[in-house]
């Protein structure tokens, strides 16, 4: 009897012992923020010679997971399915250099702004299009679900308009002649241009928007704790020393 009464002590000690083990091995791992995003976007997202998703977006994301407590993962997918993933759930967060659209705001919440973009026409260095104004009747070189893509498709016809995976397969179309033109986000407009030989970047802007975060839209807690370590990053110069490791003041 006093033999059962001490085994079952001990048994007892031993479970509350693994139960506290597997409890504080849990406290210690990480909650995950994961990111998704289109790693063709430079400089807010590309893949570093280490082949990791680096830029703008991924430094953001890793400073607001670090203000969390959470661990950060990058996963790269298509920019046009960016919106269904993280409003599904396969994704907590998008930084994509996404442009706030009252049409997106429709699926996703988007966080405070963090940045704009100013989409803009690429051409040839001897190209006719001097304009905004020169696009009608020309093919257009757009990313597919871009608000290049939207915006050229609904001013000038669905049939003006190329779509391209990425920014880079629109640019190789202009190189090759297959498009007059590319629309596109003004940051990597310029990378595009410096990286390829024989283009340039119209001086007219053709529309100025905002980038955020996007976050499903039952994930208020999420929106509200990035909202606030992106406030704290804007306070702290921490967002702009990020912006401006990558983009140089001209
Ligand atoms: N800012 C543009 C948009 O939101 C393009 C973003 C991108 O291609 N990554 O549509």
């Amino acid at each position: 009897m006093k033999h059962i009464k001490i085994l079952s002590l001990i048994l007892a000690v031993v479970m509350v012992a693994a139960m506290l083990g597997a409890c504080s091995g849990k406290t210690t791992e990480k909650e995950v923020l994961t990111m998704g995003t289109n790693a063709a976007f430079p400089p807010y997202e590309f893949v570093d010679e280490n082949n990791k998703v680096a830029g703008i977006d991924a430094e953001i994301a890793a400073a607001v997971a670090e203000k969390l407590g959470m661990e950060l993962e990058i996963k790269d997918m298509a920019f046009d399915s960016l919106i269904t993933a993280v409003s599904s759930g396969s994704i907590d967060v998008v930084l994509a250099g996404m442009t706030v659209t009252p049409e997106r705001e429709e699926s996703v919440n988007f966080s405070d702004s963090y940045a704009t973009g100013i989409q803009v026409v690429i051409v040839k260095e001897d190209s006719p299009i001097a304009t905004i104004d020169d696009l009608a009747d020309k093919k257009i070189g757009v990313q597919t679900g871009t608000t290049g893509d939207i915006y050229c498709a609904g001013d000038y016809g669905e049939d003006a308009v190329a779509r391209y995976d990425n920014g880079a397969l629109a640019v190789a179309a202009l190189q090759n002649g297959q498009v007059d033109c590319v629309v596109i986000d003004n940051e990597p407009a310029k990378a595009f241009v410096a990286a390829n030989e024989g283009l340039k970047i119209l001086d007219t802007e053709y529309i100025t928007e905002n980038y955020a975060a996007a976050i499903a839209k039952d994930n208020t807690e999420l929106l509200e704790k990035f909202n606030k370590a992106l406030a704290e990053l804007k306070a702290e110069g921490k967002l702009d020393e990020i912006i401006a490791k990558y983009i140089k003041a001209e």
